[in-house]
């Protein structure tokens, strides 16, 4: 018999079925038995009477055994009815079981919430911790989410187009993660902090419009809300100005907001210079709603971002955004004077609810202006050939104009999902502290292994 799922018994009231899934809970009461089965569509209530001739069996079903049922699915007694549940108003009457796996009482609780269990507790058995309701629920969105986003941007005619992940250094302004080379020893690679260059790339490749929901690697300072690996949309097109890029954006968070029943606070999405949001907000990241109300989204864009910050520490002028980043024509001109304080930029930034969700730019094409940019931050010009020197050479073969822009998703599902931290939102996230508490990462390698890439550790651990 082909199983049926727990989401689907309504529909077959009155049928044999077969049911598969966890026994989320058992109530006894002697003579009848009831469990709550869970699969991943949902719940479904067992019973366990006289159509069930083992009931030593049902008396001995723990939490989280996974069992398959074979019975009648039939209406519940009126006052037994459940209306809070999609499946409150029957349940199976089970005639047959078979125990496919038994289990050990869970470590956490997996019946309520779990916000107020111990969070390294929930990392180290993540896999249970999954199980929970409000976690499948944010898988399941997040899934529908990344769906609407392929499926929108597919019909605007972008193609998602997959980038390296093992590649070479690319700025953003975060410290790379490396990876030793063992056929080259002695040489490493490192994983993109975003796919910028290859991006970029792909306009002179002819793409035009690309997405893609891809990984980043930063190897940050610690903090508790951040991971070393996050999730975006990245997007990058050809032929665009900043109106194009963010009208683009917009659309799509609107369409979004339809679709899945959020209100905006407001629409058009305003639009707040940096130095405006620092002197009204004292942040360029802020929240514009009135009332924080639940299924509310703030979206507001931070435009005329300066193109450069002094590095105190390093004494030196930094991208604020990255390097790639196009100055303002109209402020093209204070670069000569050495003005560089002054110079805005086409960068724009998205805020949500009081987050940074988003931020791109129009992009320099004009290989000495983004030599010039190089030179300002600092590198001198051997760096800067050894660093960009295919981004450079790139653009003397016919270079479209293009600029582009990154949503940061673990971020946006979070607010999506109410949740207050992106690691709700995350199937496997790790720790503060970049530890990855249910696999044991990060983790020694083997003598052999580390012979292999060419490399000695200095210093014992
Ligand atoms: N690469 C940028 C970032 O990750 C986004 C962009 O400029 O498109 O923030």
């Amino acid at each position: 018999m082909e199983r049926t799922r727990a989401a689907e018994t309504p529909h077959k009231v009155g049928k044999r079925v077969k049911v598969a899934g966890w026994v989320h809970a058992r109530r006894d009461h002697g003579k009848l038995i009831f469990i709550d089965l869970r699969d991943a569509s949902g719940k479904v209530q067992v019973v366990f009477g006289d159509s069930f001739k083992e009931h030593e069996n049902a008396e001995a079903l723990r939490a989280e055994w996974v069992v398959e049922i074979e019975g009648e699915i039939s209406a519940r007694p009126e006052k037994m009815v459940n209306p809070d549940t999609p499946t409150g108003t029957l349940e199976v009457k089970a005639e047959s079981m078979k125990i496919l796996a038994r289990a050990e009482p869970p470590p956490i609780p997996l019946g309520a919430d779990g916000y107020d269990l111990d969070e390294e507790l929930r990392m180290k058995f993540r896999y249970l911790d999954l199980r929970r309701d409000r976690l499948q629920k944010n898988l399941s969105l997040r899934h529908r989410l990344n769906l609407f986003l392929r499926s929108y941007l597919s019909k605007k005619g972008f193609r998602e187009i997959e980038t390296p992940y093992i590649s070479k250094s690319t700025p953003e302004g975060a410290r790379d993660y490396v990876v030793p080379s063992r056929l080259h020893q002695g040489l490493f690679y490192a994983l993109p902090q975003s796919p910028q260059q290859y991006k970029q790339l792909l306009m002179v490749a002819g793409v035009e419009n690309y997405f893609q929901i891809v990984r980043c690697f930063r190897d940050e300072d610690t903090r508790k809300d951040r991971q070393m690996e996050f999730t975006q949309l990245d997007v990058e097109m050809s032929f665009v100005e900043r109106e194009d890029v963010l009208s683009l954006v917009e659309t799509l968070l609107v369409g979004l907001a339809t679709e899945f029943g959020y209100e905006l606070e407001e629409q058009p999405f305003p639009r707040i210079s940096y130095a405006d949001a620092l002197a009204r907000f004292g942040d360029d990241k802020f929240d514009i709603r009135k009332e924080k109300d639940f299924r509310k989204l703030g979206f507001a864009w931070v435009i005329d971002q300066p193109l450069f910050e002094w590095k105190e520490r390093e004494n030196r002028w930094d991208a604020m955004h990255h390097p790639f980043t196009r100055p303002n024509p109209e402020d093209e001109h204070l670069l000569g004077k050495g003005e560089y304080g002054k110079v805005r930029s086409w960068q724009y930034d998205l805020v949500c609810n009081g987050y940074e969700v988003g931020g791109g730019s129009i992009r320099i094409t004009d290989p000495a202006l983004q030599s010039k940019i190089f030179e300002i931050m600092g590198h001198t010009s051997e760096e800067v050939e050894e660093k960009f020197g295919h981004l450079l050479t790139a653009f003397t073969y016919g270079v479209p104009p293009h600029g582009g822009i990154a949503l940061g998703l673990d971020r946006l599902y979070s607010i999506l999902s109410d949740e207050p931290s992106i690691r709700e939102v995350i199937a496997f996230p790790k720790t503060g502290d970049g530890r990855d508490l249910m696999m044991g990462a990060p983790s020694r390698l083997m003598k052999e292994q580390l012979s292999e890439l060419g490399i000695e550790i200095k210093r014992k651990m």
